[in-house]
């Protein structure tokens, strides 16, 4: 399960960005962390979230809540350079029809940001 690399990998990135943080740093405060995770990103949803139910109390506060944002990813066209949004896995043009494309964005996890309790 790659799932579980992923959040490994991401919840070492909540870390580093806490410690940047000016203020006392506690990993035991986080209210939520928020993810964008692209339609190509090859991410199986339930699977990252079953995944971080199991790792994130080993690394921060058990309540801390992980909020996930899907995005389409803007696909241009080989053929016409029309850009479009999709979440197919072969994507098809709507301008010209022709299948495929460059995959501009949308192939990737963004940490949006994280929230501390007050
Ligand atoms: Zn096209």
């Amino acid at each position: 399960m790659h799932e579980a690399s992923l959040v490994s990998y991401l919840l070492d990135e909540v870390l580093n960005q806490l410690e940047k943080l000016d203020n006392e740093f506690n990993n035991n405060q986080i209210e939520s962390i928020e993810v964008i995770i692209g339609s190509m990103a090859n991410v199986e949803i339930s699977a990252f979230e079953f995944a971080f139910e199991v790792l994130a109390p080993q690394k921060i506060n058990p309540d801390a809540k992980l909020i996930i944002i899907t995005k389409k990813a803007v696909v241009e066209c080989y053929s016409c350079k029309n850009k479009y949004e999709t979440d197919e896995w072969i994507a098809q043009c709507p301008v010209c029809g022709s299948f495929g494309g460059k995959v501009l964005n949308g192939d990737s996890i963004i940490l949006k940001r994280i929230i501390l309790k007050r």
